[in-house]
């Protein structure tokens, strides 16, 4: 075991107390992926996912017979790279759910509302280096992490994109991020989705998250009888909070070792 500083140690012990009701046999696990099992970085396409971690997500998805899954403001395909194609994976806040996406009838009018505004975000991001525009598709995300200064206007510039939009879209706010996505599903119902499948049936959620995305699904956790567990600076409703994505992998890596 690699050495950690001892404020690390000692969030460990508490967490370890927490966790120690956790069982692998009741409880079903429900992670977003940025800046909860992934550290954020300035450029959401350098993500990583430390090898150990994904080593022990598979883990913990085969000693708990399946019931573990990825609900991310992501698309799916972003992250089975980096996961594989064992856990399943709720994209788009939900939104892209495994299965059922190629027969939205909607998915293609979304998909060229929004062309036209990546049009113009290029140019709007070429012009203030640090920022950067996510093409999701059926949605887009401004990003600013690597230039703070810019957030007054990357929000303002997200604000006038969704008048464009209109009524059936939404604006997400974030940690350096406004991303702009359909009215619908949330990560609160991609949970209830996933726990409706055998594999997570009878199961209480257990659900991981770190930005405001996440509310629905902690909150559908608990309401689901499970837990919230809150991970970062936010201040989210939730039954525990945890630093960061290297306290969680290390939870995770000892816990299945126990
Ligand atoms: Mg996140």
């Amino acid at each position: 075991m690699p050495s950690r500083p001892e404020w690390t140690e000692r969030v460990l012990k508490d967490t370890a107390l927490q966790f120690g009701s956790l069982d692998l046999d009741r409880h079903a696990f429900f992670f977003d992926f940025d800046g909860t099992l992934a550290e954020l970085v300035d450029d959401p396409a350098d993500v990583r996912l430390a090898d150990e971690l994904r080593r022990d997500l598979l883990a913990l998805s085969a000693r708990t017979n399946g019931a573990v899954a990825i609900i991310t403001g992501r698309h799916r395909a972003e992250i089975t790279p980096l996961l594989g194609d064992i856990i399943p994976i709720a994209g788009l806040h939900g939104t892209d759910f495994p299965g059922d996406v190629a027969n939205d009838p909607g998915l293609a009018e979304r998909v060229s509302a929004v062309r036209p505004l990546i049009e113009q975000l290029t140019t709007l991001v070429e012009a203030n280096p640090g920022t950067i525009l996510e093409d999701k598709g059926q949605g887009l995300a401004l990003h600013w992490r690597a230039a703070p200064d810019k957030g007054e206007l990357m929000t303002h510039a997200a604000e006038q994109a969704l008048a464009t939009l209109g009524p059936r879209w939404r604006m997400q706010p974030g940690k350096c991020v406004a991303e702009l996505r359909p009215v619908g599903d949330d990560k609160g119902v991609a949970l209830h989705r996933f726990m409706a499948l055998p594999a997570f049936a009878g199961r209480r959620p257990v659900a991981f998250g770190d930005d405001l995305n996440d509310l629905p699904m902690l909150q559908a956790a608990r309401d689901s009888g499970g837990l919230a567990i809150a991970l970062g600076e936010r201040n989210l409703p939730a039954d525990l909070r945890l630093p960061g994505p290297s306290t969680l992998a290390a939870w995770l890596a000892e816990r299945l070792a126990a």
